[in-house]
């Protein structure tokens, strides 16, 4: 969509509209902190998860508490912070928040220069369709371990964890 000043780009939205500035300030107000702005303050994310019982794999997916993390990155930042999804958000201390957090704005700002999701270190788009480059999403065995990566199904979305790198832990 163009117009003589602006221009979006959207790549598969959930929803698309137009909204006038006092709609788009109650909207802007129910939105967690954006991992990809400068200025996002993830204080405020932190002060929701760690009051929360929810899984932390629902949470990250909760744009009222993190915007911006879908549902392969989701997957992705989990495993490669070593961190159940199925850990209750209340049960996450701060060093490991701090930790998922960072990496979210390390794989998305990856993401947007790459237009591609990019989840494995030091590697460059894969050619296919959409380039994408993961290590659990949609596989069947751990790259780090071998065991078997499990689905299973969070916020009606699918999920992949291995079990034996992200241990239920607390
Ligand atoms: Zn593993």
């Amino acid at each position: 969509m163009m117009s003589k000043t602006h221009c979006v780009d959207i790549n598969g939205p959930n929803r698309c509209e137009v909204l006038d500035m006092p709609a788009r300030m109650t909207l802007i107000a129910r939105i967690g902190p954006d991992v990809l702005r400068a200025d996002a303050d993830p204080e405020r994310a932190w002060v929701r998860i760690s009051r929360s019982k929810t899984p932390i794999g629902l949470l990250l997916m909760d744009q009222s508490v993190i915007a911006g993390i879908g549902n392969i990155y989701r997957s992705e930042i989990l495993w490669r912070q070593k961190v159940s999804p199925e850990i209750p958000g209340n049960a996450i201390c701060r060093e490991t928040f701090d930790r998922l957090w960072a990496d979210a704005v390390h794989l998305l700002r990856i993401g947007v220069k790459a237009n591609s999701i990019i989840t494995v270190d030091g590697v460059k788009k894969a050619r296919s369709r959409y380039g994408e480059r993961v290590n659990i999403f949609n596989k069947s065995h751990c790259p780090a371990c071998a065991s078997e990566i499990r689905r299973l199904e969070m916020a009606s979305r699918r999920a992949f964890i291995c079990d034996t790198c992200q241990p239920n832990v607390r």
